[in-house]
């Protein structure tokens, strides 16, 4: 219904895929309409019946499993190796959601007082929305389309303006299993009207939000502001830190992979190297990620030899080429130039290295959100640490080391939600939470595992006397 819209292209050749209508109030006030009429017979069906429902969309979604992922390489950009991954993720967390029924199982005990027995029982929400980033156009509203439904809520998903075609070919896939009833899970598209529709309708419950950490921050004190449950990821500035004992091959596949990987489009993309050790070890950390990132081929995400797809439009280049101008301007060394001119669609950028920023420059603490790594030095772990910790994100970290200790010493205490042992890209399974610390994330409970049941359902205490 929405009288305006916006172009939907390929990153790596221009076409263009779609017109994203720019909705607002009146299209949030249907589908919020919708969700409210289904809501109420979804949350009175048994919980096995809800499960084998989630099941059958895990079996929809497997048969589907290389056209989503291509759908995602088409309109997002990154390679196909990578979109597949991300499909998978998506997958893994349906799975999760099908463990509900011992999830959601309750507490009891019995006899407190004469004759007096107390009963926790969890109940759904109500009507909850998701929205969602561009960067996994699949694997995030997977993040919490199934526990949403399976826990008996009926779920509104806003996907990316960006990159939309995703979620909405999920949805018309939803649309198709008959035991998902009509309304149970439904899709806005749009951006900032439609986000701020949603954060004010009396008719949601709740709002699961990933985006930057300024939205995020807004999302969460909005929604809280009208009275919602809200869990809000944001932003993310990563760290690696590379000790001197580090393996060569896992610390430079590591580094390449969470750096260059979907172009450092991820929030756990590893943006900053801390390279740890006498000024000799540092170099040589410096040379054998400078070596590895050489090798790197950047193209078309469609292409199987492509490494380092295209930004996700051209606008997302020219930005990052700016971060890129400021960095040098402020007296950073180009230790690698992936600056060229930008392939067929203007979207193309290559793997940046900047060494020589100052610990609390720009390029070290903001996030980029592009292949560009910036390399910083610590004498020792303790200076590294601190290094870290003084960062206002706290999603990921990552060490490399071959010392058990300072492995040991690192995970207990970087501010971290997420934390790689030798492990570029540490996403945790779906079964547990996935969340940061600090500016990274606003909120209590994390997405996936055991908080996303927790986060869409109510607590209800029984005490009862007979
Ligand atoms: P974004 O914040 O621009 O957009 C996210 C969502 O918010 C989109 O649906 C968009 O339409 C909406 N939005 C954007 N600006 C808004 C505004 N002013 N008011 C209301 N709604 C608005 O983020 P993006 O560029 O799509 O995604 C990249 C960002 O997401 C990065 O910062 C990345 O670190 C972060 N991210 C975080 C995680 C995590 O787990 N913490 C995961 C993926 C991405």
């Amino acid at each position: 219904a929405a009288a305006e819209s916006l172009e939907d292209r390929n990153p790596a050749t221009g076409e263009l895929l779609a017109r994203v209508p720019l909705s607002g109030a009146a299209d949030v006030d249907e589908a919020v309409a919708g969700a409210r009429g289904a809501a109420g017979e979804w949350a009175r069906v048994s919980p096995l019946l809800r499960m084998r429902a989630v099941f059958r969309l895990r079996e929809v979604l497997d048969e589907h499993r290389e056209e989503l992922a291509r759908l995602v390489t088409r309109d997002m950009g990154k390679t196909l190796a990578d979109a597949r991954g991300e499909v998978g993720r998506g997958i893994e967390s349906v799975e999760a959601a099908c463990g509900l029924p011992h999830v959601l199982k309750g507490e009891s005990l019995s006899g407190v007082a004469q004759g007096v027995d107390v009963e926790l029982i969890r109940q759904p929400v109500g009507v909850v929305a998701a929205i969602t980033p561009f960067n996994f156009p699949a694997m995030i509203p997977l993040w919490f389309l199934p526990y949403a439904i399976a826990t008996g809520n009926a779920f509104i998903l806003k996907p990316s303006e960006q990159d939309p075609l995703t979620s909405e070919r999920i949805v018309e896939l939803i649309d198709g299993i008959e035991e998902i009833p009509a309304g149970v899970v439904s899709l806005v598209h749009g951006a900032r009207a439609a986000v701020g529709a949603l954060l004010e309708h009396p008719g949601i419950d709740a709002v699961s939000f990933v985006g930057s950490a300024a939205t995020a921050r807004f999302v969460a004190s909005t929604a809280a502001a009208h009275g919602k449950r809200v869990q809000a990821l944001g932003g993310a500035k990563n760290a690696m830190v590379v000790m001197a004992d580090a393996d060569p091959g896992l610390m430079t596949a590591g580094v390449t992979s969470s750096a260059f990987g979907a172009a450092g489009q991820r929030c756990l993309a590893g943006s900053v190297a801390v390279l740890v050790g006498e000024p000799d070890e540092q170099d040589r950390s410096r040379e054998l990620i400078l070596a590895a990132t050489r090798e790197l081929v950047v193209g078309d995400g469609a292409d199987p030899a492509t490494d380092v797809c295209p930004l996700v439009s051209p606008a997302a280049r020219e930005r990052v080429e700016r971060e890129i101008e400021l960095a040098l301007d402020g007296g950073c060394e180009l230790a690698l130039d992936g600056r060229r001119d930008g392939g067929r669609a203007g979207a193309e950028l290559g793997p940046t290295i900047l060494d020589g920023a100052a610990p609390d420059s720009r390029v070290v603490r903001e996030e980029i959100f592009g292949p560009v790594l910036a390399l910083v030095r610590a004498p020792h772990l303790d200076a590294a640490i601190e290094l870290v910790n003084a960062a206002r994100y706290g999603n990921a970290s990552v060490i490399f080391t071959s010392s058990g200790g300072s492995a040991r010493e690192y995970r207990s205490r970087v501010q971290a939600g997420m934390v790689g042992v030798n492990i570029g890209v540490a996403a945790p399974i779906a079964w547990f939470p996935f969340a940061g610390w600090k500016d990274s994330f606003n909120g209590d409970l994390h997405a996936n595992g055991r908080d996303a049941f927790e986060f869409y359902t109510r607590r209800k205490v029984i005490t009862s006397r007979w």
